[in-house]
């Protein structure tokens, strides 16, 4: 490294850092990105199984999760999808429309992380990588000339003192530490007094340690369409059976309101009141078993442990012989199956971190701390959780361009 002193000095070259560092640089400011691992926008790499959701058609306050759900307004409308959308169209990169107005990449998730360098490297940033930050230092007033802050770190056993006006925490979360997840910036945070919201793992498998655990076993690959709820929250949309547990997109946006002790509730049929069905059946099939009728709607290895469950006193039972009553009430598990996971699968495997830096301490519009100048939060370090679906890249750009605009 040739140059110690920068105008900004953004830690962490992931989905936020990159674009708040060309951000800054198209602005004319000198900048340096500093990244601990070998290299850069892991997770990017490895997102929408390679394709990268890189943002949705419909983004709204209400796709994310905060103690304070208007904070990320300011930074969604300075810097939207359609705007990321067109950077990603100016490099002719090709996408396509997946359920729900997410978009991912046509090809593959490198594209959007060499779009990303190549917007860098024409705007004049510095990225350098195996960086181990050792110290930050905020210079006092007597100190300061014009830079703010002051910077230890040891590249490949060199050490070296660098400094800058503007700092930027970019360095993510927990999520996935082979992916670079980190709790360093909540140490920046503690180190300069700002306080941090409870973590909890987010957009992740549930694991079980009761009854569920075989099912979920024997069902392992098995996917369907179902509604899931908790904490007055529902989600329609797959969910899969694992070895482990349950996962799927309904399962992984149901496991952001999910708190340890609280149940689930899935409904296997979200688009038929099941009691009423199967006593509709039950006039038109009366000699059939309740496990060949429901398995027009179900797959197979699904009914057959429903029916372990629910009516294995009755398998042999022709439907005609099953009271109303009897039929309500296996219509009403059918529709309302609660279920209650022991853990999650936890940051090993989790999309994101749910809580961060408190919202209460930063300015919503520029990212900059209230308290601490000249150091900002930007992405998912910051109390802002997106639902499944491009919303957390969403917000790694809005966030990023934010503090990009004013370092
Ligand atoms: C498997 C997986 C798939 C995902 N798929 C999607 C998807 O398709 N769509 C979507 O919207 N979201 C997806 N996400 C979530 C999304 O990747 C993150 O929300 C987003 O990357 C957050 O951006 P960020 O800049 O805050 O952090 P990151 O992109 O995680 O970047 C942080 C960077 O900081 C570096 N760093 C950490 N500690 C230090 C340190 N001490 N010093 C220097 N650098 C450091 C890290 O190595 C990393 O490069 C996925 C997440 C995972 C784990």
């Amino acid at each position: 490294m040739s140059q110690s002193i920068y105008d900004v000095i953004i830690l962490g070259a992931g989905a936020s850092g990159l674009l708040c560092a060309f951000t800054a640089a198209q602005r004319g400011r000198s900048v340096l990105v500093i990244e601990k691992a070998n290299k850069v926008g892991k997770k990017i790499l490895m997102s929408g199984g390679g394709k990268c959701n890189f943002t949705n058609y419909f983004v709204e306050a209400t796709n994310f999760i905060s103690n304070n759900p208007h904070f990320c307004k300011a930074a969604l409308n300075r810097y939207t999808q359609w705007d990321f959308i067109a950077l990603v169209e100016k490099y002719g990169i090709e996408y396509e429309e997946r359920e729900h107005g997410q978009l991912f990449c046509k090809n593959s998730a490198k594209e959007i992380l060499a779009m990303l360098l190549d917007e860098c490297e024409q705007a004049g940033v510095k990225i350098e990588t195996d960086c181990n930050l050792t110290e930050i230092k905020a210079l006092t007033s007597a100190q300061k000339i014009t830079n703010h802050y002051q910077i230890n770190l040891e590249q490949k056993q060199s050490k070296l003192t660098l400094s800058c006006q503007s700092l930027v925490v970019a360095t993510g979360a927990l999520s996935i530490p082979s992916l670079g997840g980190s709790g360093l910036g909540y140490e920046i945070a503690h180190q300069f007094d700002i306080a941090v919201t409870k973590r909890q793992a987010g957009l992740v498998p549930f694991m079980f340690s009761d009854y569920m655990k075989p099912i979920c076993d024997h069902l392992s690959g098995l996917a369907l369409k179902a509604t899931v709820h908790c904490n007055h929250q529902q989600f329609t949309e797959n969910i899969l059976f694992t070895h482990r547990g349950l996962s799927g997109p309904a399962i992984l946006q149901i496991s952001n309101y999910w708190s340890p002790g609280d149940e689930i509730s899935i409904n296997l049929l979200p688009d038929l009141e099941a009691a009423e069905w199967l006593i509709l059946s039950k006039r038109k099939q009366g000699k059939s078993l309740l496990k060949t009728v429901l398995s027009h709607k179900l797959a197979k290895p699904l009914v057959n442990e429903l029916q372990t469950l629910w009516w294995q006193d009755h398998s042999e039972t022709p439907l005609a012989e099953f009271s109303d009553k009897q039929l309500i009430v296996i219509g009403n598990l059918i529709n309302k199956w609660s279920v209650k996971p022991s853990a999650t699968e936890g940051y090993r495997t989790a999309e994101v971190t749910l809580g961060g830096v408190s919202t209460d301490e930063i300015s919503s519009k520029t990212m900059e701390s209230k308290h601490q100048p000249s150091l900002y939060f930007i992405g998912e370090v910051l109390d802002v959780t997106g639902h499944l679906g491009g919303y957390n890249f969403q917000w790694a750009w809005s966030s990023g361009y934010s503090a990009g605009m004013f370092v």
